[in-house]
């Protein structure tokens, strides 16, 4: 996109465009573009927020919502918002009054343009904004320079409004825009929206997958393992866990105790499934796409089960690469972590790997 043409319209009070399209509403005012989304990395959050004090542009914030906030929070991630308080909170968006005369609604969401990039996280608020401004008046979603981040929130959007597969919306977005070109690890993220039914289902084993594969680039970058980030600990949690699970799952819930003393380790929920035999499964996301994940998880030739990080694990919480994992009640050996992965019995190898010996613990209901 050039920079004296005009952001495109991609829908009926949709726009795409790029940094320089946002600079001139904030500047100049719009008759059309009430809303702006802006998909900046932090540093140019920080950048824009200076030049537009440099150029004088008026801006009143509304709110600041953090990752782990009810406001972001679903039912089934407790997770987060339970540990608010412990102060790695990452932002989620900034909401602020801008423009001339602070006519323009903007929300600015942190997201860089790379592949490892978490995108699925910031879709609901992303596409809840850009309905809530299309009903308001006309949105612009930018990025820096229009092809990538801003092309693959509206793709999503698409998607989840008109029910496109990611091709469809992608072609549809093109015949408006040719140059969109969102970076593979968004589109591998948006086939996954795609498959959770166009929304952010944090109980399917797609998202956990996901999950657990950001929390190893995450330990492999070297960052401090956030426990906030690990699953509530289901033998100290007795009144939250059953109804969380129930509200989720029609399955009937199953729990994992420790055979020595009987503490619940797991349930079948914090179960990361795998297809036996395969390799590398949890970075194939292709192979996923063709089976439904359920019929695998029952698995017969497995002697471990693979679970995510929960709480009880301390060993995991000291930093090391690899270690055991014990019964956080009576200390019995319950199985092995590793972030650069285990292989399971039946040969597939689960990166980065939690697992527990199906020897160590009974399966029961709830
Ligand atoms: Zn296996
Ligand atoms: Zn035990």
């Amino acid at each position: 996109m050039s920079l004296v043409e005009p952001p495109i319209l991609v829908r009926e009070r949709l726009f795409i465009g790029n940094i320089n399209h946002a600079a001139k509403v904030l500047q100049e005012g719009d008759d059309e573009i009430t809303h702006i989304l802006s998909l900046l990395s932090s540093a140019s959050i920080s950048f824009f927020s200076e030049w537009r004090a440099n150029v004088s542009i008026k801006t009143k914030e509304i709110r600041k919502v953090y990752a782990g906030d009810d406001a972001h929070s679903s039912s089934n991630d407790q997770v987060h918002s339970e540990n608010s308080a412990v102060g790695n909170e990452k932002l989620l968006y900034l909401l602020e009054h801008a423009g001339p005369e602070l006519k323009q609604v903007r929300m600015a969401v942190p997201l860089r343009d790379m592949e490892n990039e978490n995108l699925l996280d910031y879709l609901d608020v992303c596409l809840n904004f850009i309905e809530k401004s299309r009903e308001e008046g006309s949105v612009l979603v930018h990025c820096f320079a229009g092809v990538s981040r801003s092309a693959a929130v509206i793709t999503a959007y698409l998607m989840r409004t008109e029910q496109l597969s990611l091709e469809d919306a992608l072609e549809s977005l093109r015949l408006r825009c040719e140059s969109v070109c969102p970076n593979d690890g968004f589109l591998e993220q948006l086939k996954m929206f795609e498959d959770m039914g166009f929304r952010i289902d944090h109980a399917s084993p797609i998202y956990k997958r996901f999950r657990l594969k950001q929390m190893g680039e995450s330990y492999n970058r070297g960052d401090k393992i956030d426990v906030s980030k690990f699953g509530i600990d289901p033998g100290t949690t007795t009144e939250n866990f059953p109804s969380e699970t129930a509200a989720n799952s029609t399955r009937s819930t199953k729990l994992y105790r420790c055979k020595r003393c009987r503490r619940i380790v797991a349930l079948q929920d914090h179960v990361i499934s795998h297809t036996p035999g395969e390799g590398e499964a949890c970075f194939e996301w292709k192979k996923w796409r063709s089976g439904n994940p359920f019929n695998c998880s029952d698995e017969g030739e497995c002697s471990s089960i693979f679970i995510e990080p929960l709480k009880w694990m301390t060993e995991v919480e000291e930093g090391a690469l690899e270690g055991k994992l014990s019964c956080a009640n009576c200390d019995a050996r319950l199985g092995n972590f590793n972030w650069s992965g285990i292989q399971c019995s039946c040969g597939s190898w689960i990166t980065p790997a939690f697992q527990i010996h199906k020897s160590r613990v009974d399966l029961s209901a709830l």
